[in-house]
C-alpha cells in the first residue's frame, strides 16, 4: 500500500440500475458514509503525510442524497478545505453532475482537473436501451459546460461497443462523439451480457465479428486524440506526484500529473511520495517522458 495515496469510500452501492449492469443486484442500494466520518479519516491521511486521496463510490454526484448529510460539491468544498494538495474522485455518472460540482472544481486548485465521465454509448437511442437516463446531447452539453468553466480538464470516459440493437449508425454516433469530445483517454470493452441483467434478456444481436471490428476501430480513434492531447504536453512543466522507480528501468522514475497522466522521468530518487516539477520533452499514447526541473 502507498504511504502517500489513500482511497476513501464515501459511498457504496448504486440506485442507477443501467441495464447491463450487475452492481445494483449485487452491492445493494447508494448508502452514503457520513461527512464527518469521511473528513475526520481525510484529516488522519493529511496528518500522517498523505499528498492524495481518491474518493470511491459507483456514482460519487449521488452523495448525500440517501441521508441527511451535505450534497457532493458541499462535501468536495470541505475535502479541499482541509489542505490535502490532491483530491480525485471517480466514478461520476453524467446524469446527475451538477453545476454546483463543476463550480467547485474549478474553484479549488487541490481538487484536480480530472473527471472520469463514462459516457457508453454516442447513441441516444442505445443510451436509452442501456437505461443511463441521458440523451448524446445532453452529455455534449454537459462537456460543453465542464469545458467552459473547467479549461484544462481533462475528459476520461468508459465505452461499450455492440450493445444489443448497435447499428452501423449507432455505432458512428458513438465515433463521431468522440471525435467532438476528444478524451485523454478511455476503457473501451465490447459488450458481452452479464446473468442476471435485463440487458441479458435482450437478443445479443451484433455479431462478434462486427463487435471486434468497432472495437477496433473505437481504439484507434481513441488513441488519436489521446496522443494528440499528450502531445500539447511537450515543452511544458508539469507536476508529478512521484511513485517510484519506473517498472521497465529503474534508473527512471514514474508518477502523476494533476490530470492523471503517466510520466517517466530522469529525477531524484529521494523525492518518492513528493510533488515534483517535470519538463516533459517527449509524448508517446499513453506515457509522457520527461526530466525534473526542481
Ligand atoms: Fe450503477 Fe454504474 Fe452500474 Fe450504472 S454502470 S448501474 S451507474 S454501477
Amino acid at each position: 500500500a502507498s504511504t502517500f495515496k489513500a482511497w476513501v469510500n464515501i459511498m457504496y452501492g448504486c440506485n442507477k440500475f443501467c441495464t447491463y449492469c450487475i452492481v445494483p443486484y449485487t452491492r445493494g442500494k447508494e448508502r452514503s458514509r457520513k461527512s464527518v466520518d469521511i473528513l475526520n479519516e481525510i484529516n488522519e491521511l493529511k496528518a500522517l503525510g498523505y499528498k492524495e486521496v481518491t474518493l470511491l463510490g459507483q456514482n460519487v454526484n449521488a452523495y448525500g442524497k440517501d441521508i441527511d448529510d451535505l450534497s457532493f460539491p458541499e462535501l468536495m468544498e470541505k475535502i479541499a478545505l482541509t489542505g490535502i494538495e490532491r483530491i480525485r474522485f471517480t466514478t461520476s455518472h453524467p446524469w446527475d453532475f451538477s453545476e454546483e460540482l463543476i463550480d467547485v472544481i474549478a474553484k479549488y486548485p487541490n481538487i484536480m482537473n480530472h473527471i472520469q465521465l463514462p459516457v457508453q454509448s454516442g447513441d441516444s437511442e442505445i443510451l436509452r436501451l442501456m437505461g443511463r437516463r441521458y440523451s448524446r446531447e445532453q452529455y455534449l452539453e454537459l462537456v460543453e459546460r465542464i469545458k467552459k468553466k473547467i479549461p484544462d480538464v481533462s475528459l476520461t470516459t468508459d465505452i461499450i461497443v455492440g450493445f444489443p440493437n448497435e447499428s452501423e449508425e449507432a455505432f458512428n454516433n458513438t465515433l463521431s462523439l468522440c471525435e467532438i469530445v476528444k478524451y485523454d483517454s478511455a476503457f473501451t470493452f465490447i459488450y458481452s451480457p452479464r446473468v442476471g441483467t435485463p440487458a441479458a434478456k435482450m437478443k445479443d444481436n451484433v455479431s462478434m465479428e462486427t463487435k471486434k471490428a468497432r472495437f477496433n476501430k473505437l481504439t484507434a480513434t481513441i488513441a488519436k486524440y489521446e496522443l494528440e492531447k499528450y502531445k500539447t504536453f511537450e515543452g511544458k512543466v508539469v507536476k508529478v506526484l512521484v511513485e517510484g522507480p519506473s517498472k521497465k528501468n529503474e534508473n527512471i522514475l514514474s508518477g502523476y500529473t494533476e490530470d492523471n497522466k503517466l510520466v517517466n522521468f530522469v529525477g531524484n530518487k529521494n523525492m518518492v511520495g513528493q510533488i515534483v516539477n517535470v519538463k516533459i520533452v517527449k509524448a508517446k499514447t499513453y506515457t509522457l517522458e520527461g526530466e525534473q526541473v526542481d
